[in-house]
């Protein structure tokens, strides 16, 4: 059973690698993006706290999101194994993250970091906006989210270097490429997990 989580830049690849993972593995793909943005959508009170932060680029706090995930991840027993993408997103939640993971003997095998190019990004994030028209895409939100990164989650990735689990690939190229270099990296921090080896049949919609 994997569990692992992706830690990288808005616009590096998380939410098209994330599920191919987890589907791989056989796992939950587990995007607080998207929850949040299903709580937007269905107006819960969740997700009229979250908007306007969401709307600007910036953090929804804390306190909320860890209580999210934790509810995600807990039921309806503690899940075996998982895919996170999105969280944790400060130093704060990675710390809530690491005593969720101990009370419940799940903590984590591999954190998986995409390291993109900032042009590449901003050029990804154009693309994106054509496509999506997410409004939390539009340049000026997209480069506050991208300083929040830097700021808030650039600093999990020597948290995560420190406890040994940081698995780092170059996040440019193919899709397939880009996949492969993520097996074999976690081949290499000694996760020979099985997966089920095949990528047809998506668990990514039945977990959501
Ligand atoms: P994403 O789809 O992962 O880029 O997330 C979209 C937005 O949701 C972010 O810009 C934040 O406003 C919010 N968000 C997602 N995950 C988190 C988190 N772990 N902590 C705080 N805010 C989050």
């Amino acid at each position: 059973m994997l569990r692992a989580l992706f830690l990288a830049a808005p616009g590096a690849g998380k939410g098209t690698q994330g599920p191919e993972l987890a589907d791989f593995y056989g796992v939950p793909y587990v995007a607080t993006g998207d929850m949040l943005r299903e709580h937007v959508a269905n107006d819960t009170a969740l997700g009229r706290a979250a908007k306007e932060h969401m709307d600007s680029g910036g953090l929804v706090p804390d306190s909320l999101v860890v209580e999210m995930v934790s509810n995600r991840l807990a039921r309806p027993t503690p899940l075996a194994g998982f895919v996170l993408d999105g969280f944790p997103r400060t130093l704060n939640q990675a710390l809530a993250a690491y005593e969720w993971g101990k009370d419940h003997d799940r903590t984590f095998d591999a954190v998986i970091s995409l390291d993109v190019p900032r042009e590449e990004l901003i050029r990804r994030i154009q693309e994106r906006q054509r496509l999506s028209g997410r409004e939390d895409d539009d340049l000026n939100t997209f480069r506050h989210r991208l300083e929040v990164y830097d700021r808030d989650t650039q600093p999990l990735i020597d948290f995560y270097r420190e406890r040994g689990i940081l698995v780092e690939i170059g996040g440019t190229g193919s899709v397939a490429e880009i996949q492969q270099r993520i097996h074999e990296g976690l081949h290499e921090v000694g996760l020979d997990v099985e997966g089920r080896g095949d990528t047809g049949t998506s668990v990514v919609d039945a977990a959501r």
